[in-house]
């Protein structure tokens, strides 16, 4: 059975970003593993510096209707973290002035934020090329309020990214929390039946996956292959790609992780499964993570660890893409899940 409270919510030490990086920084780290830093200047990557931006990736609140086990927002019902109009505003700014070709809104469940619409409403206008809302599917089913939001979507022609971490319901569940399966499934259909994730349709459809226990993603390729042939033979979906996430060591996964005994054997598979050419890619190197009171980070990640970026510039109201492009991303043992094998990011492999 997944979780019901956040971590916060419990008073859990592990909801304390200091102590999350406290972990990460000692124990194995001290003196069997190579910190992520001393790994990549073997391969002069460090410092890692940003490239051109290209996304920008807003975290509107950390409140969701569900409580999955592996969340590195620590999300759920109980959380009140929310972005007030006014931030929004601010984003709303930027986002007509940016260089970068790619909105992404995610949080906890962003539709749960009272000005959402309002706000796609708004962004949409700004004529960015790829505007992606992540959408855990069961918030579509969740409340009557919610039902109308594949037309919503279609009316704002947003890309459609959601999580869906098996095609049965057994794995799903025992994931994300019971019910979620069929919830996700209903809402697929129903945005299949708006034209989303039909072949050479616009209306773009992603699913995300990511493991369910101490152990990397498989083959992308062949992952898609299987979720493709199995949801469309059981339930008549379709959608476009999958990405698979690797899990990152972090929140709730951590918590995991080391209520597993885990920990260590998870870290020394992502130090082993390093590959210096996902580096290049991570997804910091073209990104900026906005917070849902305006802070500025190098990736959502950094966010819940609250590493803010290294930068003159801390706060949406004060943006300036240049000073911002000109940064050393933080970044601490958890950048691990990053570079792992074929590498990981919002949007899937990256090696
Ligand atoms: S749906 Fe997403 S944000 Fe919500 S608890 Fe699950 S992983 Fe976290
Ligand atoms: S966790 Fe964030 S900072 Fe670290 S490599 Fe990944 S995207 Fe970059």
């Amino acid at each position: 059975m997944s979780a019901t409270k956040s971590l916060k919510k419990e008073g859990s030490e592990l909801a304390q970003a200091n102590k999350q990086i406290e972990i990460l920084s000692n124990g194995i780290f001290k003196d069997e593993l190579p910190t992520f830093a001393k790994k990549i200047k073997e391969t002069n990557q460090l410092p890692l510096r940003p490239n051109k931006l290209e996304i920008l990736q807003i975290n509107v609140g950390y409140m969701c209707n569900q409580v999955c086990d592996h969340c590195h927002v620590d999300a759920g019902p109980d959380r009140k973290e929310i972005m007030t109009w006014e931030t929004m505003e601010q984003c709303l700014e930027v986002i007509r002035n940016t260089g970068a070709h790619t909105l992404d809104l995610t949080g906890g469940a962003p539709e749960m934020n009272p000005h959402f619409r309002r706000f796609v409403e708004e962004a949409s206008k700004a004529g960015i090329k790829d505007f992606i809302v992540r959408s855990n599917l069961t918030i579509i089913r969740a409340n009557k309020k919610y039902y109308d939001l594949p037309d919503f979507f279609k009316k704002h022609n947003v890309h459609v990214i959601s999580s869906m971490p098996h095609w049965t319901r057994g794995k799903t569940d025992k994931q994300r929390g019971d019910g979620v399966f069929d919830k996700s499934i209903k809402a697929l259909q129903e945005l299949n039946e708006r034209g989303y994730g039909m072949p050479r349709s616009d209306l773009r459809l992603d699913l995300v996956y990511n493991p369910s226990g101490a152990f990397l993603p498989g083959d992308q390729a062949s992952m898609e292959k299987d979720f493709k042939k199995a949801l469309m033979e059981d339930f008549n979906i379709q959608f476009h790609n999958l990405f698979a996430i690797t899990n990152l060591p972090i929140a709730r996964f951590l918590d995991y992780l080391i209520a597993s005994e885990n920990y260590e054997d998870y870290m020394y598979q992502l130090v082993e499964a390093y590959n210096p050419a996902a580096v290049e890619n991570v997804m910091c190197k073209n990104t900026i993570s906005i917070s849902w009171d305006g802070y500025l980070f190098d990736c959502d990640f950094n966010q819940m660890l609250e590493l803010p970026v290294a930068s003159s510039v801390k706060h949406i109201k004060d943006y300036n893409e240049d000073l911002l492009n000109d940064r050393n991303i933080m970044i601490s043992q958890h950048c691990y899940g990053c570079t792992a094998g074929a590498g990981s990011s919002c949007q899937g492999t990256v090696a």
